[in-house]
């Protein structure tokens, strides 16, 4: 028989269970997850960017995470997490809800690791994203209208199946595996001065925070959607409160509340946090798409339309934009190359 778990209070609106440890991971923690990581994925690289050098007069670099196998960096946590998982859920298997790169990261992570996983996606998701994570062997459930009830489907199965629910964000383990990009970086680059950080839950920025922040004492700016405010919000509010819009069209940055853990280490961690428009991350998009010859998806445009946006700051530095990922689908992406014409 199946233990049943029930969720316990959360410091944030979000559902955790009682194996979610809100202790924020620390830089040695990132080191613990680097061999793990590098004994599952390639690393990525640290590509010199002669457009962006030129256009602000800066040493500008991107950091490829597009280049991992399912095209998004937050496979880094998904691998240290299951890597680590207690013996308990290898069997029963793991559950996420995700329309997009968390939910290939888990289905990754479980196929590599021989674990079953399971991902909840609203009934209209994007098919091209479902086909990724059901090649991957993830079981999709589709339930519900939207993200939210696709999200309490998953929060169901954890307690009725005993499945791991996996959280976006509330996780040291994925805070401390997405971190290694940042290892990477100081490794490649120890002069860094900037790091701009694509934000949805935070985790990506909080793990440049631990690397470059802490070890190259670099400047790590966080980049969120103006559309999709939440952790900006609780980073500069000092907030858990939801936020009621949540209209980006960079999936990978909205989120409607701010998380925990990761509002933590960025409230205590982060320089800078900027807002841009959508219509910079369409621009972000279409420009490095034209000038570097690089596909990213909306929200990894973000540190692009950031590091324009704050050009005058940045001469003479040397500048790490985190290209997040690649899945932009093929609608969005005739949408945003037809307005560029004329
Ligand atoms: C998830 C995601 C982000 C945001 O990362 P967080 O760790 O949630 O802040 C940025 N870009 C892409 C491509 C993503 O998938």
């Amino acid at each position: 028989m199946v233990a049943r778990y029930e969720p316990v209070e959360s410091p944030d609106e979000t559902t955790i269970f009682p194996y979610h440890d809100l202790t924020p991971p620390t830089t040695a923690d990132v080191f613990r997850a680097r061999s793990v990581v590098a004994a599952h994925l390639p690393r990525t690289p640290l590509v010199r960017c002669e457009w962006l050098s030129a256009e602000l007069d800066a040493d500008v670099y991107l950091k490829r995470e597009d280049t991992l196998p399912t095209g998004a960096f937050k496979v880094r946590g998904g691998i240290t997490l299951v890597a680590t998982l207690d013996d308990e859920f290898r069997d029963r298997g793991l559950v996420a809800a995700s329309t997009g790169n968390h939910g290939q990261s888990i289905a990754y992570a479980g196929r590599e690791f021989d674990v079953p996983a399971a991902i909840c996606v609203p009934e209209d998701a994007n098919p091209g994203k479902v086909r990724a994570m059901e090649r991957l062997g993830a079981r999709v459930v589709h339930h519900g209208s939207d993200f939210d009830e696709a999200r309490e489907r998953a929060e169901e199965l954890a307690a009725e199946e005993g499945y791991r629910y996996v959280h976006s964000a509330n996780e040291p383990a994925l805070v401390a595996g997405v971190a290694t990009a940042g290892l990477e970086v100081v490794e490649d680059l120890p002069d860094v001065d900037v790091v701009f950080a694509p934000v949805g839950g935070g985790s990506g920025a909080s793990g440049y925070c631990l690397t470059a922040g802490e070890l190259a004492d670099a400047d790590v700016i966080g980049v969120q959607s103006a559309a999709a405010p939440a952790m900006h919000r609780a980073w500069s509010e000092g907030t858990l409160a939801a936020h009621d819009r949540m209209e980006t069209l960079a999936e990978g940055l909205a989120t409607r509340v701010p998380f925990a853990l990761t509002a933590e280490l960025l409230g205590e961690k982060l320089d800078d946090f900027v807002l841009v428009e959508d219509d910079a991350l369409r621009d972000g998009v279409r420009r490095t798409l034209a000038e570097a010859h690089v596909l990213v998806e909306g929200a990894a445009a973000s540190g692009v339309a950031a590091a324009l946006e704050r050009g005058d700051e940045l001469a003479g530095k040397s500048v790490v934009i985190s290209v997040t990922g690649r899945n932009l689908g093929m609608a969005k992406l005739r949408s945003i190359l037809g307005e560029g014409r004329g």
